[in-house]
């Protein structure tokens, strides 16, 4: 028998655990911890522990799949190159649009980019990130010249105040609610700001119960209430910041008093009160937020008032401190760092820049140029511009992703991705996207491969190869460079291994330029920025100036705003969506694995036992939700943990997909949906 461990990084959530895989005569059949990790120290989640069961599961994609009279057929890789490589060539550049993943490697990610603006010439490339931290990006870049999680996982520990606000910590991001407790366990208070008292909140020392949607209505009430006692950090306001007059301004009405704040937030005054106190005066405050805060149509709004109660109260640049984004899936970090957004090249360097332009242009030496320098359309405008501009967009390639489930309004989804006239579609197993595909190619999950993710923290850690891909499953950036090759672009996808996209992308990276694979090899990895050789990383951002061109932050006065649709007569409860310990994303590897599975295996709504109460609805009984957009059958699940007047569904759940009812009402700037906040009503199912 041939036994070995292989050290990898999971490929579930943003937190990026180590632990190893158990290789049995060639099979991956088990995770190992692996303790010198200084993100996880050995200990993972259930999802974690888990990691291994779907990786052999029956279900994968092994051979190519060409729909022919509506049905799928096997086919060869040169057939199904062949096809998809003329259908590509038959359009005009903007008539293409590519989604790159969150879920692939850095390489990959960086791969799809170079394929899309230098093969397709296509200008529209997004990934999931949209759906998730848009608004991190756009809001941080705003105010503090970079756009991620400003401090390291281990610092949340050094906390003397966590504030964690729209985020299930304690389920999502299991390994970093850890250093949550560690931190409790230290001294520090715990506040938590959801309409859910989850497990996060159950072990927080001030919970505020709120409303979702009106996160700005309560940072802006806490910021009146730390001016009116003179509690902000005077000196880091002089020193560090601009926009301190126009901020005071807008927080210092009428409006944010705390009865008002209160009345409109649901949160009690002396909550509010004994919040504002607590977060100004501990010498070290942590804000934790996630979907939460961005997933709205004032998505950027509520980033940029978490950046202004952090400036305001001097809680940056220091350990224990900072604005800490906790990204949702494993490389949805590295995805944006590796440009596969419509704005940008990689290390966020704009596509409208001329320089940037022409230098990415020169370096990859393609004879016909590449996309011109214009923003292209982020992924929830695709769909839009399918249904509402027919035609526009002909054609999508989409690479690890599942729209299908994840999306907004899965009628209009559904409506949009039917519309093209060619969709390929690449994955580890069938999905929901992929049925409507017209190709479907097989690729290879995380075990299969060797690479680099970067995690919520930033830090760029390495996928290792543990067993070969099933069947004829084969490596996405193979499979890109493949279709690259047969439509001419030979030259310019000649890698032989992975390392060698790593290091034509951090050539063009001033962020990742002092990374390669030899100094990645370790357990601490390294956090971007790195921009030597010589460099450390950088796990602490802003220590002594912002990203800014004059180095000082901004602060910025943000006006209140409801989200796009409030419950009415008609519909009357607010719903919110997330996730569970148990599952991730669309669920398509999770649902896979039997542990997990078996411990959750479907969807429900949860609701107040005096909103059940007034429905006549029992815990366990089958109930109808609806929305203005369509309608699903759901158990419920009765709690005194969630708002009366609020209800949640988790959004993995295919056979009571949450995305059914939620909005596509979008956040003006990132263009990301109020997937937290929409109206629904409820319904008993009478007996026939
Ligand atoms: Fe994986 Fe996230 Fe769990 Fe860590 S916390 S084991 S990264 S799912």
């Amino acid at each position: 028998m041939d036994l070995k461990y292989v050290q990898t990084t999971c490929p579930y959530c943003g937190t990026g655990c180590s632990f190893n895989l158990v290789v049995k005569d060639g099979k991956v059949v088990g995770t190992a911890p692996y303790h010198r990790s200084p993100v996880n120290e050995g200990k993972v989640c259930p999802k974690g522990t888990y990691a291994h069961e779907f990786i052999n599961s029956p279900d994968r994609l092994t051979k190519p799949l060409i729909k022919k009279d509506g049905k799928f057929v096997e086919a060869s890789w040169e057939e199904a190159i062949k096809l998809i490589a003329d259908k590509f060539k038959s359009y005009k550049p903007d008539e293409c649009a590519v989604l790159s993943s969150a879920r692939v490697s850095n390489e990959e990610n960086y791969a799809m980019m170079k394929f899309a603006r230098g093969v397709l010439k296509t200008r529209h490339i997004d990934h999931c990130a949209r759906l998730c931290h848009a608004s991190t990006v756009a809001g941080l870049a705003n105010i503090f010249g970079s756009g991620a999680m400003t401090n390291s996982i281990p610092d949340i520990a050094e906390s003397k105040c966590v504030f964690v606000i729209g985020s299930n910590t304690f389920e999502n991001h299991p390994l970093i609610g850890r250093q949550i407790m560690k931190a409790k366990s230290n001294g520090a208070k715990v506040v938590y700001v959801d309409p859910r008292k989850t497990p996060t909140g159950k072990q927080a020392d001030l919970f505020l119960q709120f409303y979702s949607g009106t996160d700005v209505c309560l940072l802006n009430g806490m910021m009146q209430e730390i001016i009116k006692n003179g509690w902000e950090n005077k000196e880091f306001i002089e020193k560090r910041c601009n926009g301190f007059d126009e901020l005071k301004k807008e927080v210092m009405k009428d409006d944010y008093s705390l009865e008002n704040v209160s009345s409109v937030t649901g949160v009690p005054v002396d909550d509010i009160k004994t919040a504002a106190e607590w977060f100004s005066k501990s010498g070290a405050s942590t804000i934790l937020y996630s979907m939460g805060i961005t997933q709205h149509t004032t998505g950027v709004d509520n980033v940029k008032s978490v950046g202004n109660i952090q400036m305001l109260t001097g809680n940056l640049g220091r350990p224990g401190t900072g604005v800490n984004a906790l990204r949702g899936q494993n490389n949805v970090q590295g995805a944006c760092d590796m440009g596969a957004l419509p704005v940008v090249f990689t290390g966020y360097q704009k596509v409208i820049d001329e320089a940037a332009h022409k230098k990415f242009a020169d370096a990859w030496k393609f004879p016909d140029g590449i996309a011109e320098g214009k923003n292209g359309y982020e992924v929830t405008v695709m769909m839009d511009v399918l249904t509402d501009k027919p035609g526009e967009l002909k054609c999508m390639y989409i690479m690890g992703e599942n729209p299908m489930i994840s999306d907004p309004d899965l009628t209009h989804v559904e409506h949009a991705l039917k519309s093209l006239e060619f969709l390929v579609v690449q994955d580890i197993f069938m999905n929901e996207t992929g049925v409507l595909a017209d190709v479907v190619l097989p690729s290879c999950c995380y075990a299969e491969k060797d690479g680099t993710q970067t995690s919520t923290e930033r830090r760029v850690q390495m996928w290792r190869k543990a067993q070969d891909p099933p069947g004829e499953a084969k490596l996405d950036w193979v499979i890109i460079s493949e279709i690259a090759k047969a439509m001419g672009y030979g030259e310019q996808f000649a890698w032989k291994s992975a390392e060698e996209i790593f290091t034509e992308m951090a050539a063009l990276t001033p962020s990742y330029a002092g990374m390669d694979y030899v100094r990645l090899n370790r357990p601490e990895a390294l956090h971007w920025p790195c921009p030597t050789k010589e460099h450390p990383g950088t796990p602490i951002l802003h220590i002594e100036k912002f990203g800014m061109p004059d180095g000082k932050g901004l602060m910025t006065a943000i006006p209140f705003k409801y989200q796009q649709e409030r419950p009415d007569a008609e519909y009357p409860i607010l719903l919110t969506t997330g996730r569970c310990i148990w599952h991730w994303h669309t669920g398509t590897m999770t649902r896979r694995s039997e542990s997990l599975e078996r411990e959750e295996p479907t969807g429900w709504i949860e609701m107040h036992p005096e909103d059940a109460k007034a429905l006549g609805v029992k815990n366990n009984e089958m109930v109808k939700a609806i929305s203005r957009r369509g309608e699903i059958t759901i158990k419920a699940r009765i709690t005194d943990t969630i708002k009366k007047g609020v209800m949640f569904i988790p959004f993995h759940f295919v056979e009571c997909a949450a995305n059914m009812l939620t909005i596509n009402a979008l956040d003006p700037i990132a263009k990301i949906p109020e997937s937290k906040a929409c109206a629904i009503k409820v319904e008993k199912i009478q007996e026939a």
